[in-house]
């Protein structure tokens, strides 16, 4: 259980909380995380309960995933969603940002062809691989700084902002040095020391969902992020692990409007990996945006047949520039009302 503090509170408030409790034989531990005073205790009854929070100074007292606050503001109806800008480009304002590029950067040249073409393809931000979460230790692990290094350039020629993953706490530097926005993969999403570093740098963050993770722990592992600070966290639903081998994982749809009535963090829907095949990914970016998703972020590669990774997934630049004029599409439709619910 957690005792919060006001923001204004003094030592007094914390003294007065802490001793109440151990007049009740309770044990209580004080902490601060993310500027955030807090007393922790075991779940206590209702009345301490009731008690606790009448005190002065004392701003709330939760229990469990319910202590998940930064996260979980919600978005009254009609309202946009928290907006979180990387460079140019904003999430949460209606915009639709349409995220772009291979699974791995394979090479500077491969690179700078694909950053061209999915700039003129209408993407909004280049993403791509340096350090790969892989199944296997014998597949293609990604190109590390001289990925990174890639990416930087094939951002600055285009005027993309750049995304890619970091995969360990000690790259995070590294990484927040090159990239605009920090991706925290599935694999990750429970990491916390991760979730800890990434919430320590500025840099804005693309948090994917685990792929058996539930919304709760989804907002949970946000919330790791937002305490240390970082408040430019966009949530992305990338499919999650069901019993169907007809798509690679299951793409939760509903996650996307159940985040929404949860959470003012901007959502967006990766069909990529939710689907690993390319014919099903714009029918499903489609429907991510009917389902009022902030943006969606897409594998595209300009030889599909040679990517060293995710292959079966990748679109063609053709295919991503009916995509994205697709998806404004639908955002321009429902904001015209021709759909009444979003
Ligand atoms: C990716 O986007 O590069 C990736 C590995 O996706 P996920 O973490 O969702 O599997
Ligand atoms: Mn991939």
């Amino acid at each position: 259980m957690l005792v919060f503090l006001r923001p204004d509170a003094d030592p007094a408030a914390r003294e007065r909380v802490l001793a109440l409790l151990r007049g009740e034989g309770i044990r209580a531990d004080h902490r601060t995380t993310g500027g955030q005073s807090f007393v922790e205790t075991p779940p206590a009854g209702e009345r301490l309960r009731d008690r606790l929070a009448a005190l002065p100074g004392v701003d709330r007292v939760e229990t469990g995933l319910a202590a998940v606050r930064l996260a979980e503001g919600r978005v009254a109806e009609g309202e946009p969603a928290r907006t979180v800008e990387v460079g140019p480009v904003v999430f949460g304002d209606g915009s639709f940002p349409v995220i772009a590029g291979p699974c791995a950067v394979e090479g500077r040249e491969v690179l700078l062809e694909i950053a061209a073409a999915v700039r003129q393809a209408g993407a909004s931000l280049l993403r791509g691989g340096a350090f790969k979460p892989r199944t296997s230790p014998y597949s293609f692990q990604g190109l590390g700084e001289e990925g990174l290094k890639a990416l930087r350039e094939a951002g600055d020629r285009t005027g993309l902002p750049v995304v890619t993953e970091v995969m360990d706490t000690r790259d995070v530097p590294l990484v927040a040095r090159y990239a605009d926005m920090l991706q925290v993969g599935s694999r990750n999403m429970q990491n916390f020391p991760l979730l800890a570093e990434v919430g320590r740098q500025p840099k804005p963050v693309l948090l994917k969902r685990g792929m058996a993770a539930t919304l709760g722990e989804f907002l949970a592992a946000a919330e790791y992020v937002l305490a240390g600070g970082n408040r430019g966290v966009v949530l992305c639903e990338r499919g999650i692990r069901a019993f169907g081998d007809e798509t690679r994982n299951t793409l939760d749809l509903a996650a996307v409007p159940a985040l929404r009535l949860r959470t003012d963090l901007p959502v967006v829907v990766d069909p990529s990996h939710a689907t690993g095949r390319a014919e099903l990914v714009r029918p499903l970016a489609r429907a991510a945006a009917a389902a009022g998703a902030d943006g969606v972020m897409v594998e595209v590669h300009v030889r599909p047949e040679e990517s060293l990774c995710d292959a079966r997934q990748a679109l063609l630049p053709e295919e991503l520039e009916r995509l994205a004029a697709e998806c404004h599409a639908v955002r321009s439709a429902l904001r015209t009302g021709v759909y009444t619910e979003a």
